[in-house]
């Protein structure tokens, strides 16, 4: 060999140790990168694990709170139907005030759990852009007014008849930003401006308050959770700083975004941007006009809640929550069965039909889900609308309960007014009474008789209206005609001489 060759030889033989050296750190790299990578996924899947035990704690734990604040809201709520005492009545309508606002809080922490562990879903449908406007008028004018604001809602005239998008959310959204601007202005008041542009298929939906405005310095820190500005000054107005929290994250859900803009001192102005589509392009045209019509209309005609003739049958495993609808519905005649499991409910079913079964989600035993199978399998109630009743109040639960076969959903703690509108919307409107049918039904029971007997005109009118409807009056110029009258009539009272004065 030749000493270039030999040189070679070393050369090469260092070259191929190198290389082996390389190849093995190569080899511990990658095994390296692959317990990275184990490692991440192991850091990614308890991220996922811890955040879905969250959900899953925050969802149990907003049912176990949900069900005795059932039995409080539903008994408080009788308190205020049955009091006649004005003190009492105060308490029990601050403890609904109450009540709400934890309810509040319940779903702003349960929204919140849901968008960070990637639960919230976004449900787009083709909605009536003027029955949200008019919702929204609806849920937000009053407080504003009695607040002593002014309230002022400018609807484009452009803005298109139906649009699609996700319109409980957009309803949501809306009012988290109209309730603080009504919350943080205590003089002026508060202007909506809601304007559509057609290129971008966006809504902006502007909320201008002259309230107590954000420093430059806090903007930046409005959105975070928990946060909310200037503490010890706003200590007496409610509230968790979730609100705007929820309201960013879901714009941008949508692929919209928030913007606010603020002068300190002199108000504020929080713009939502939401593309949403065109469904039909028809302008909406003057949405004031129409606002006051639907309010005259909703005036006019106030369907009552009274069916002595339908029948509902109500299913859940907690007592007290029987007794609450039970009480709830008390003046409604309705003819009321209750049933303590899914199979008693099942046997109801068997042996007599119903105009609305009200069933329970959570039950020991078989759940309500399991017991509309039933139902709809053995068609035990074909035709018979079947409104699930849930304490967990997770928006988008809806759709799953429609999707499960239930005809529509209530969630608990049960509120007069949507018990009522549900019941409204599925018994039969055959069965309901009507204005008509239940002023006849006043005027012609049977009242005890009260004769009166006096000659003076003016006297008899003032006695009339002392005896109201409680009482049937007879009137009478002498004690003749008063005789003839008591030979062929029984009389519960007889007023002489004009009687107490
Ligand atoms: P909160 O439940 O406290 O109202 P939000 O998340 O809705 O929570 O708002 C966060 C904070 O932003 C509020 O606590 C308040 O300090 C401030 N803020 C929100 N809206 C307004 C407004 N229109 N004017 C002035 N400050 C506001």
């Amino acid at each position: 060999m030749s000493p270039r060759e030999e040189i070679l030889e070393k050369e090469n033989r260092i070259l191929k140790r190198e290389y082996k050296r390389l190849e093995q750190d190569l080899q511990m790299l990658s095994n390296l990168n692959d317990y990275a990578s184990r490692l991440r996924n192991f850091n990614e899947e308890r991220v996922v694990a811890a955040n879905r035990a969250k959900s899953n704690f925050l969802a149990n734990m907003s049912h176990e709170i949900r069900t005795p604040m059932n039995a409080i809201i539903g008994m408080d709520e009788m308190i205020i139907r049955e009091t006649q005492d004005p003190k009492i009545s105060k308490y029990a309508l601050d403890i609904k005030s109450a009540s709400k606002t934890l309810l509040s809080i319940i779903n702003d922490i349960l929204d919140l759990s849901r968008i960070e562990s990637g639960r919230m879903e976004i449900i787009p449908v083709e909605y009536d852009s003027a029955s949200v406007f008019n919702d929204i008028a609806n849920m937000t004018r009053k407080k504003a007014i009695d607040k002593g604001l002014d309230y002022y809602l400018d609807v484009a005239k452009d803005i298109p008849a139906r649009l699609y998008g996700d319109e409980i959310r957009i309803r949501q959204i809306m009012l988290n930003i109209i309730n603080n601007a009504v919350k943080y202005t205590e003089e002026g008041g508060i202007r909506i401006s809601v304007t559509y542009d057609h290129d971008m298929e966006t809504l902006f939906v502007a909320v201008s308050d002259t309230g107590i405005g954000i420093k430059p310095g806090d903007l930046d820190r409005l959105f975070n959770s928990f946060q909310r500005l200037e503490e010890t000054r706003n200590r007496n107005i409610e509230g968790t700083g979730l609100g705007l929290n929820i309201t960013k994250q879901l714009t941008e859900m949508m692929g919209g975004h928030m913007i606010v803009e603020s002068e300190y001192g002199k108000g504020s102005t929080f713009t939502a941007v939401i593309p949403q589509k065109t469904i039909d392009g028809s302008p909406i045209g003057d949405f004031n006009a129409y606002l006051k019509k639907a309010m005259a209309q909703a005036e006019e005609y106030r369907p009552i809640l009274v069916a002595p003739e339908a029948k509902i049958l109500i299913v859940d495993d907690n007592e007290m929550n029987l007794d609450v609808i039970a009480g709830l519905l008390n003046s409604t005649r309705i003819k009321l069965t209750t049933a303590g499991s899914g199979a008693e409910c099942i046997r109801c079913l068997k042996e007599g039909s119903y105009d609305v079964i009200l069933l329970d989600q959570m039950m020991p035993g078989m759940s309500g889900k399991e017991t509309l199978n039933v139902i709809r399998g053995e068609r035990l109630a074909d035709n018979t609308p079947v409104i699930a009743l849930t304490a967990d109040a997770i928006v988008g639960a809806r759709d799953n309960y429609l999707r499960d076969g239930f005809t529509d959903y209530l969630s608990k703690p049960v509120m007069y007014e949507d018990l009522e509108r549900i019941l409204l919307k599925y018994i039969d409107a055959s069965l309901l009474m009507t204005e008509e049918m239940l002023k006849y039904e006043e005027e012609n029971k049977p009242r005890p008789i009260v004769l009166v007997v006096n000659d003076s005109p003016e006297r008899l009118n003032e006695i009339k209206e002392m005896l109201g409807t409680g009482f049937k009056g007879v009137y009478v110029r002498d004690e003749e005609q008063a005789q003839k009258y008591l030979e062929g009539h029984e009389v519960e009272f007889v007023i002489r001489d004009g009687g107490p004065r």
